[in-house]
């Protein structure tokens, strides 16, 4: 609708490589065959039984789009211009670094940071670098070092690590994200979007500055009830992602979706994308599910994305800007 669309919006949660539209995966040469590879969750869907796992197959497709620098480049420049196009004004992209035959990491880390200083249109972009849950160490420990020296390098727009890749496989390594928070990163962590109570619990004593998904710390849980409690103390805000978890399985349904326990009781999330390529989504549409499954008003949903800025990794010179556009836009169209 029009007021989700025109609402200027804040994205906390969006990978880059699952951001990737249709027309950029033309653009960097995949097929239309892959495309449709790409898609094929629709089809997903439709199952009565899909698995993460599967979901986890369609990265690949982006991958082979963005093997080299130029590619990267334009797929980085095209995802913000679609969010700016969407009417986002604040969008932390977050990215794994990867090598690839004509590119090390750290040509990678460049050449996405050169997108974001290249940037010329009417939105904030900061950056996120992830640590893939595969790697262990001494891999991990050196992904984590070069995230490190390019956050020293580029501290205006790198501004947090998050921890991703499939729930399912690795394990959570706490002192690598404890040297990530000394050297002055912010912290986003995905978490438990399976059932990993022990995990979790590791996560939230971490004290990470948000967590992703948050699918099963949930207090209807048996035997979970300490979990919730724990979270409910520390009130780290959630970053959800309602088509994401639909599609994936992590959530039956919109209605279902734990989002409605945080607005019961009023736990602070923010709404986001997650993988706006894979999912076929816009951050417009999950402000519009939202607001459609959870019976919310326009009031309600223009306070949701506002405490966002509060969640976000800006500067607090940049969130007060944010916070005047987004107080100039209620008083003239709400
Ligand atoms: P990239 O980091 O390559 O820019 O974006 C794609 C990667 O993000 C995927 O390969 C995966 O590691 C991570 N990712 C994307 N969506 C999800 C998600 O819903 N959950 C988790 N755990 N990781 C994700």
């Amino acid at each position: 609708n029009e007021f989700c669309k025109n609402l200027p919006k804040i994205e906390l949660h969006a990978h880059l490589n699952g951001s990737l539209s249709s027309q950029t995966l033309k653009k960097l040469g995949c097929f239309d065959e892959s495309i449709e590879e790409y898609h094929r969750l629709n089809k997903v869907m439709e199952r009565s039984s899909r698995t993460l796992d599967e979901c986890f197959l369609l990265f690949k497709v982006a991958h082979n789009a963005t093997r080299t620098k130029e590619a990267v480049y334009t797929a980085t420049k095209d995802v913000i211009e679609e969010f700016f196009n969407d009417n986002a004004i604040y969008l932390e992209l977050r990215t794994t670094p990867r090598s690839e035959e004509c590119m090390t990491m750290e040509e990678y880390v460049e050449t996405v940071v050169k997108a974001i200083q290249d940037n010329k249109l009417n939105i904030i972009v900061k950056l996120l670098l992830s640590i893939d849950r595969r790697y262990q160490l001494p891999a991990s420990d050196n992904v984590m070092n070069l995230i490190i020296k390019m956050k020293n390098k580029y501290p205006d727009i790198i501004k947090g690590v998050d921890l991703s890749g499939n729930p399912n496989v690795g394990i959570f390594n706490s002192e690598l994200f404890k040297k990530a928070k000394e050297s002055g990163l912010s912290l986003s962590l995905h978490c438990g979007e399976v059932k990993n109570d022990k995990e979790v619990e590791e996560m939230l004593f971490l004290n990470p500055d948000r967590i992703g998904h948050a699918t099963c710390i949930h207090p209807k849980y048996e035997g979970s009830e300490e979990l919730w409690n724990l979270y409910c103390q520390k009130l780290i805000p959630a970053e959800c992602c309602l088509t994401s978890n639909v599609v994936c399985g992590t959530s039956k349904s919109y209605a279902n979706h734990h989002i409605l326990e945080w607005i019961k009781n009023d736990l602070p999330f923010t709404i986001s994308t997650d993988d706006k390529g894979v999912f076929n989504t816009t951050l417009s549409t999950e402000y519009e599910l939202l607001q459609r499954h959870f019976d919310l008003n326009d009031s309600d949903l223009w306070k949701i994305n506002y405490n966002s800025i509060d969640y976000s990794f800006a500067e607090s010179s940049e969130k007060d800007k944010l916070r005047d556009i987004m107080l100039e836009w209620k008083t003239k169209y709400m």
